[in-house]
């Protein structure tokens, strides 16, 4: 077993794992599962600041990011990507697979989007139905003020999607007060819980849009929609993965016991990983912004990111990754998030990556 020090799934604690073996009732008969159901939506919309109601979907992250697009998306609808990371860009994918037409306001990768900037650039263009911002763009760990610029937006009248799957929790995100119509959050991150679940809290303006369309959402089980009135109800659209949810909301409730000492101990373990790789005489890959969820470094020149990787898993047995798409092979990612950011794992990560360096080395 390697110890996990990725970005995403992360370690996960044992009562976490405990709560998935619990017995199962039958979820979507049982009114009692209705209640805990609603009850850990609710602790959602709680931690994440927001009266805005939240749902939980069966399946990974991605299914929160594809179900915000296709619930919102018309046939022609303009819609503003933000494009300064790998996420941020892809979900353009989402916006065009359900008719949108995009427009990316694209940035550089290495630096955290400047409020200036996108305001000068919002006051000349801003005709968009909504937008689509990532809060920490996990590949390069940049971390966008994507509250203020939500703020921003919502004063054009553009609606706004933010992904802040490996953000939360690890960083703090408050959803009515950055006015966020749609956030997206997965199970396997800074929550900690293991991979499987992906939630979403949805403003009323938001809901009313999905409402009101002129044509059908174009998926079931990417539809925000269905879920509006399971309670009054009592019908699910499909059945809930009772085992995914029980972990779920005990890695919330772990979240919840610890109140915001969670955002210190992230930007300790953040600021430590920094300094420490610097010291090694490794190079950030970012100019500024740097998530405390995960840092990522270049590759020295002379070595392999696949090198650095296979040396800590076969010597270590610590598992930290690399990255994708255009990053591939440039950079390697150590996860300090959720369960993964304690003093212990990351000194002897860093300890680890250290050693490994060395042998390379020589
Ligand atoms: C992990 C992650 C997701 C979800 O991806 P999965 O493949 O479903 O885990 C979405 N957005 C960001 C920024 C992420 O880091």
């Amino acid at each position: 077993m390697y110890k996990i020090m990725t970005p995403g799934p992360t370690q996960v604690r044992e009562n976490v794992r405990m709560a998935r073996s619990r017995e199962c009732t039958n979820p979507d008969l049982d009114p009692a599962f209705y209640e805990y159901y609603k009850e850990t939506c609710e602790l959602i919309s709680e931690l994440l600041f927001t009266r805005n109601e939240a749902f939980i979907l069966d399946g990974e992250g991605i299914l929160g990011l594809e179900a915000a697009c296709a619930s919102l998306t018309e046939q022609g609808d303009k819609v503003l990507v933000v494009d300064n990371g790998i996420y941020g860009k892809g979900f353009a994918d989402f916006v065009t697979m359900y008719g949108g037409q995009v427009t990316y306001y694209t940035a550089p990768y290495t630096k955290a989007i400047d409020l200036d900037e996108f305001e000068k650039y919002l006051e000349n263009n801003h005709d968009f139905k909504y937008a689509t911002l990532v809060h920490c763009d996990t590949p390069s760990g940049v971390l966008n003020p994507v509250e203020e610029m939500s703020r921003m937006l919502h004063r054009y009248g553009i609606m706004t999607i933010v992904d802040s799957v490996s953000g939360m929790f690890g960083e703090p995100i408050h959803v009515d007060e950055g006015q966020i119509d749609i956030l997206c959050g997965g199970s396997q991150k800074a929550l900690s819980a293991p991979p499987g679940l992906t939630f979403v809290t949805v403003s009323e303006k938001a809901m009313k849009t999905m409402e009101k369309r002129k044509t059908p959402i174009a998926s079931f089980y990417a539809n925000i929609l269905v879920f509006k009135d399971y309670y009054k109800n009592q019908w699910f659209p499909y059945t809930m993965p009772i085992s995914d949810i029980y972990g779920l909301r005990t890695a919330l409730e772990n979240v919840k016991a610890e109140q915001n000492s969670m955002w210190d101990r992230h930007a300790k373990m953040g600021e430590m990983t920094r300094t420490a790789v610097q010291e090694m005489g490794l190079e950030l890959y970012l100019e500024n912004g740097y998530s405390n969820t995960v840092t990522v470094i270049k590759v020295p020149e002379g070595m392999k990111a696949s090198d650095i990787l296979e040396t800590m898993k076969k010597d270590y047995h610590i598992m930290i990754a690399g990255s994708f798409d255009v990053l591939t092979g440039q950079v390697i990612r150590i996860g300090h998030m959720g369960e993964n950011a304690n003093e212990d794992d990351v000194k002897e990560t860093l300890e680890a990556l250290k050693h490994t360096l060395e042998k390379l080395r020589s």
